[in-house]
């Protein structure tokens, strides 16, 4: 049967993993673009973001996931609820740990949520290139006594190491179906909500201890130029007076500084020029309001 012939493939595929395992890095790996952002920090991916990737006539339909631990807070328990819904769905369930750290608390959580997960799950242990073998091989006994996995997969997802590997995998256990996206597409995520992804990466990246978590990212106004160039606003919203100021930082220096990263980033991923304003506003309640959620693609959780 020549290629063209053999039957197609496609299926949703979801990463779950703990907060940090590495879900964005690898997802960007997958995608070969940045359509998550990553960030040292855990719990910086907060919506379920769908990227696409091919592999000859198979078609990966990835769900980025926020991470899945115990939620304490409202917008903690809207990104968990997002991320078991990922999973759900998925005709493929990546299972990804961070070697580094093993089958700690959150983990186990994650594999008592996958006992009633019928599909086929795949074990991936990242950050290879942080762990000797020796406990590479003891962590896979340790997980393959718990349950069972349809393969298992060493990666280092930042440098791409078996990344390859994996996706072949996943496409062969795809079921046959026709594709869901156009062959060219990457992501469903729209260009408003990827800049304001951006921006919150960049303070994420920047800002210390609590204060990410207390910020949420809006994309405005989008007004696409004649030039082909984008006129982007975007607000910040603080909880608190007192993190204004340390969003601007003296002289404003902190706050142009983080719109000199995004903007740079927006200009490399979307590939045309971008005329970017930030402001600032103070919205004690954000963290209660459903607006802010759908801004981002999360359900409102109730109580
Ligand atoms: P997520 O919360 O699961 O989406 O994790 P991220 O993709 O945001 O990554 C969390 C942190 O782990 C970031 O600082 C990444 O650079 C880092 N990281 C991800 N994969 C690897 C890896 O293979 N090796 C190492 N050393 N670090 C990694
Ligand atoms: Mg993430």
């Amino acid at each position: 049967m020549s290629e063209t012939e053999k039957p197609t493939r496609c299926g949703y595929v979801a990463i779950v993993g703990a907060p940090n395992a590495g879900k964005s890095t690898l997802l960007n790996h997958f995608v070969g673009s940045k359509v998550s952002i990553v960030s040292p920090k855990v719990q910086t991916t907060r919506a379920r973001t769908l990227a696409i990737a091919m592999v000859d006539r198979a078609q990966l339909v990835f769900v980025d996931t926020p991470g899945i631990f115990e939620p304490k807070r409202r917008l903690e328990k809207a990104m968990v609820a997002a991320a078991w819904t990922g999973a759900e769905e998925a005709d493929v369930v990546l299972l990804l740990i961070d070697a580094q750290r093993g089958a700690d608390s959150d983990v186990r959580l994650i594999l008592d949520g996958l006992k009633n997960v019928k599909r086929p799950v795949f074990l991936v242990l990242n950050k290879i290139d942080q762990v000797p073998r020796e406990k590479l091989l003891a962590l896979t006994a340790e997980f393959i006594a718990l349950r069972s996995f349809a393969g298992v997969f060493f990666i280092s997802a930042l440098e791409g190491d078996g990344v390859n590997d994996v996706k072949r995998a996943i496409a062969e256990a795809l079921p046959e179906a026709p594709f869901l996206y156009p062959e060219d597409q990457l992501t469903d995520i729209s260009e408003r909500l990827l800049a304001a992804e951006i921006t919150r990466e960049k303070l994420f990246l920047r800002l210390h201890q609590e204060l990410p978590y207390h910020l949420t990212v809006e994309t405005e106004s989008w007004k696409d130029q004649k030039d082909g160039s984008a006129r982007v606003e975007q607000v910040i919203y603080v909880t608190r007076d007192n993190h204004k100021p340390i969003v601007l930082g003296k002289g404003g220096q902190t706050i142009k500084a983080i719109g000199a990263l995004a903007r740079h980033e927006m200009e490399k991923v979307l590939d045309r020029r971008i005329h970017l304003f930030l402001f600032v506003k103070v919205r004690e309640n954000w963290t209660d309001d459903p607006e802010r959620y759908r801004a981002m693609g999360l359900e409102f959780p109730k109580g």
